[in-house]
């Protein structure tokens, strides 16, 4: 698109490689952006809204907003309308021209894979029916969130949920070095492969982490909304 943001896209790529993708923060999440516009029709500037909105804006003005990171959300109905909120969101901002907050529900998107157990119910799902478990046929939410099959299946899960985050119960954790409740994000997320949950293959046997996944999928889909195919 240009070489600005070109450049920028590969100074984050090399040293998000360097960091071994540890977290799904504001590098990886401008990165799932620079890897999704191409062949997008938005400008330079718009694109440089986007970014602000889907970092900075996201990760440090709306810090403790729980619609942005998807933490604390419970049930199935509740994912799928906090998703399709994220999509109808980004269309409705980028008509009205902004961008910064189009960019902030893009932020949404990724954090649905990083903060959810939707990978890890997605695996368990494509085992038990004899689907493809290689990386880049993985669905995104989209084409599975009106899908009775998929969605009965997550209620045998239990059903698709973020994890529990709150800052009292993680200053507790961090200050007595407690262990991390079931169902916390602190053991749920894909945030890195250095997190408890995010670094462990996809499947057994699987040659990329659940981190991985999230981030190849939360990309999938961005492109799509990107080109407004979503
Ligand atoms: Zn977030």
């Amino acid at each position: 698109m240009n070489d600005d943001i070109n450049n920028t896209n590969n100074t984050i790529a090399a040293q998000n490689t360097a960091n071994q993708q540890e977290r799904f923060d504001i590098k990886t999440h401008e990165v799932m952006l620079y890897d999704s516009f191409e062949g997008a029709d938005f400008s330079r500037s718009e694109v440089r809204r986007m970014k602000w909105g889907i970092g900075f804006v996201s990760d440090v003005l709306l810090m403790l907003k729980e619609s942005v990171h998807l933490d604390n959300h419970r049930g199935n109905d509740t994912m799928v309308k906090a998703y399709k909120g994220a999509i109808d969101g980004f269309h409705r901002h980028v008509e009205k021209r902004r961008f910064i907050c189009a960019g902030v529900r893009l932020h949404t998107i990724g954090d649905f894979y990083a903060h959810s157990n939707f990978i890890d119910i997605y695996s368990l799902y494509a085992r038990e029916h004899g689907l493809s478990m290689e990386k880049d046929v993985l669905p995104g939410f989209s084409k599975l969130m009106d899908d009775d099959r998929f969605l009965s299946f997550a209620k045998s899960q239990g059903e698709l949920r973020t994890g529990t985050y709150g800052l009292i119960s993680d200053l507790i954790e961090k200050i007595f070095k407690t262990k991390p409740k079931p169902g916390s994000h602190t053991l749920m997320n894909l945030d890195s492969n250095k997190s408890i949950n995010g670094g462990k293959p996809f499947a057994p046997g699987a040659d990329f982490t659940k981190h991985e996944a999230g981030v190849y999928v939360a990309t999938q889909e961005c492109k799509l909304l990107l080109q407004r195919i979503l």
